[in-house]
């Protein structure tokens, strides 16, 4: 029943497939820049040292048993949440229009929005979503598993390795109205480019005329620069300005809680006299939804979170040990940049610098990337993104004379 023309040989996930080849690469010299978790200058995986606390906080607690949380997660985190994404005194929050639930990790809550629009988001033309070009891989599997069909908007202008600031904005105005738009919060996987401030002005006044649906993907708050705040400021100018939207929130990369897959699906109602009772209605739906998925989520990662979110004390901490993983890449942009400038690599490199986040986009073509990689040992994804968390002290000087061969 399962033969070939019904169930073909799949395609290797990219990314698993670089990270095999890396591990059987015997050179004492390999560079591992394909990775999308933190590493610390000694290239190990690093634990932060307030989830160290909150894990004895929750390993001593007499009370402690496994029970199954409820549906919708542990009401504790999914308040802190709200609160950290949306801002502690969002109005949305005090309006009771928010609606959440805690999901499996961020993918899991991409997969609940995605599965709750393809269930009953209605729109007058065809029904379509739009991603960022280029975007995170999976964004396309997790949508069109649920029957979603999509599209992309410009993004990444390959001349300036910067925004395609005009090119977005033209496709949002074309966009059929009602059109779902998917956005990176901040850090944006792969290219590393976020809009500024002003450009995201730009973004929602254009997505409010066209009466479009945000669908905000935020992976990397407090992570990209530091500051939560800062980080979370697209979400709360566009939930500021009226939007009915949904927000995936995943809390792997800053808290290092990768595989414990705590993260947190939002639904924003628009403010209106029956935006509460809208919100009841949605979260009695999503309820069903994650029942007939999950049943209910995992439980260590959200306590973690969770308390470390509640704990004044402890979320002092966690903002300095978010600055320990934000500065650490932040330093290894300069020195790449200033090590290429001093080789006078042919090119400019301000964009390392310029960009954000766990990733930047070289502009590596996939010619000096195969070159790197059988020529110097250094793995990355062939469209040119490397981790900068990969680099480190003992590895950037190296990983920069060997792009200075790639690109001679
Ligand atoms: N969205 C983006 C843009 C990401 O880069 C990632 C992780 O790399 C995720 C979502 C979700 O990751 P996770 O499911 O591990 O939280």
């Amino acid at each position: 029943a399962f033969s070939n023309d019904v169930v073909p040989q799949a395609p290797e996930d990219p990314l698993f497939g670089l990270m095999a080849a890396y591990r059987r690469d015997t050179d004492p010299n390999k560079v591992d820049l394909g990775i999308g978790a933190y590493r610390d200058d000694t290239a190990k995986p690093w634990v932060l040292p307030v989830v160290r606390k909150a894990d004895e906080i929750i390993r001593n607690d007499p009370n402690l048993n496994h029970e199954y949380l409820p549906i919708a997660g542990l009401a504790d985190f999914t308040s802190a949440s709200q609160k950290l994404v949306l801002g502690a005194d969002s109005p949305a929050i005090k309006e009771k229009r928010v609606t959440s639930l805690q999901t499996i990790s961020g993918t899991g809550a991409l997969h609940l929005g995605a599965l709750f629009l393809s269930k009953f988001y209605r729109t007058n033309s065809k029904r379509v979503v739009y991603f960022s070009d280029p975007t995170w891989a999976n964004h396309f599997q997790v949508f069109s598993n649920v029957n979603l069909s999509y599209l992309t908007y410009p993004y990444f202008s390959k001349k300036t390795r910067g925004l395609d600031f005009d090119g977005f904005i033209n496709a949002l105005q074309n966009a059929a109205e009602g059109s779902i738009i998917v956005l990176h919060a901040c850090a944006h996987n792969p290219t590393g480019v976020d809009p500024t401030q002003e450009q995201w002005k730009g973004i929602a006044k254009v997505m409010k005329e066209k009466k479009l649906f945000p669908f905000i993907d935020t992976a990397y708050q407090g992570f990209a620069s530091g500051d939560l705040d800062q980080d979370g400021w697209a979400i709360r100018y566009f939930v500021e300005q009226g939007f009915e939207l949904v927000i995936a929130q995943s809390y792997a990369k800053n808290f290092g809680l990768y595989g414990e897959r705590a993260g947190c699906f939002h639904f924003v109602t628009a403010p209106s006299s029956d935006a509460e009772a809208t919100k009841t209605r949605v979260a009695s739906q999503l309820a069903i939804l994650q029942r007939s998925e999950i049943s209910n989520p995992p439980i260590y990662g959200a306590r973690v979170a969770s308390t470390v979110l509640n704990n004044p004390e402890l979320f002092a901490e966690w903002k300095e040990n978010l600055c320990t993983m934000s500065g650490r890449i932040i330093d290894m942009r300069k020195a790449l940049r200033s090590k290429l400038e001093e080789l006078g690599t042919p090119g400019t490199w301000n964009h390392i610098t310029d960009q954000i986040g766990m990733f930047s986009f070289t502009g590596l073509s996939e010619k000096q990337v195969m070159y790197l990689r059988d020529e110097f040992h250094v793995y990355m994804t062939k469209n040119g993104r490397i981790s900068m968390a990969g680099l480190n002290t003992k590895n950037v000087e190296y990983f920069a004379k060997a792009v200075d061969k790639a690109v001679r």
